[in-house]
């Protein structure tokens, strides 16, 4: 068995281990910065909460020595608002795949943008529903076969932080698997945003995603998502055309705007 770090331990419910995640996943990685970057921020450990929804990364919150709700498919953030209304001193971090966020959730998405309540949303991209069966989600990309695209993906996909920054996101940065220190700095300064900040990070899904589109085994699809992305620092000074195909890694926006709940309790003279 894998020696465990000390300080993630602690964060974790032993007793729930193995995990049902497939060898070479990256959702092992996404939860493991999740974890530094709650313990980086130095919350007590009972004020925080992980919500998540349905689908192989949200499984993250039965592992999580934290208060947590498993929700239902795509409701993860509709959930998460009710609690974070009711109790505005949690801090709450919402686990959900791109499928669960961006198809079955994308309304909750979308307003939740809107609401700038004080919510952390960790987006894992595999560009597929890991979990049931390989289809594809709105953030495939155009091309990539699915179980329910076999010929390939004839949609566009959605760019989420584009998306969420058209519904009012004060909050939005991607990070990747294959950059692990990063993507937890990243998860830290949304933790530190107040506001609904999405933190996007890419994760390979070598069984439902890289087995149907040959794209080699879980250490090929981590090169190649290093290889791929390049700091918003230096996309700055490049051309739009030598940025296709490159994924903008680092804090893409970030927005000073009144966050809702204490907008809401000073209307009703609560503050
Ligand atoms: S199906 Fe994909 S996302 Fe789900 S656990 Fe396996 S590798 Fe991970």
């Amino acid at each position: 068995m894998a020696v465990i770090e000390s300080s993630t331990q602690d964060y974790l419910r032993t007793k729930k281990l193995p995990h049902i995640w497939c060898p070479g996943c990256g959702n092992g990685i996404v939860t493991a910065a999740l974890i530094r970057a709650i313990e980086r921020a130095d919350y007590d450990q009972s004020d925080v909460v992980i919500v998540s929804g349905i689908g192989c990364s949200s499984r993250a919150a039965g592992y999580l020595n934290f208060n947590t709700l498993h929700t239902t498919h795509g409701r993860a953030l509709a959930f998460a608002t009710g609690l974070k209304m009711a109790r505005p001193e949690l801090k709450l971090f919402v686990i959900m795949g791109d499928g669960d966020c961006s198809a079955i959730g994308g309304n909750h998405f979308i307003h939740s943008a809107r609401r700038n309540l004080d919510l952390n949303a960790v987006v894992v991209n595999n560009h597929i529903y890991g979990m049931t069966g390989g289809q594809h989600s709105p953030l495939t990309p155009t091309g990539k076969k699915a179980t329910t695209a076999p010929g390939g993906t004839l949609e566009r996909e959605f760019n989420l932080l584009d998306l969420a920054k058209g519904a009012g996101a004060t909050f939005g940065a991607r990070g990747t698997a294959a950059q692990p220190r990063q993507l937890e700095q990243l998860i830290a300064r949304g933790a530190n945003h107040k506001g609904f900040s999405v933190i996007e990070a890419l994760s390979p899904c070598p069984i439902a995603y890289g087995r149907k589109n040959k794209l080699g085994g879980a250490v090929d699809m981590l090169r190649d998502m290093k290889d791929s992305s390049i700091s918003v620092e230096r996309a700055a000074g490049m051309e739009e055309a030598d940025l296709k195909d490159k994924k903008i890694t680092g804090v893409i926006y970030n927005y000073d705007v009144p966050e809702y709940a204490e907008v809401y309790y000073r209307s009703i003279g609560k503050d």
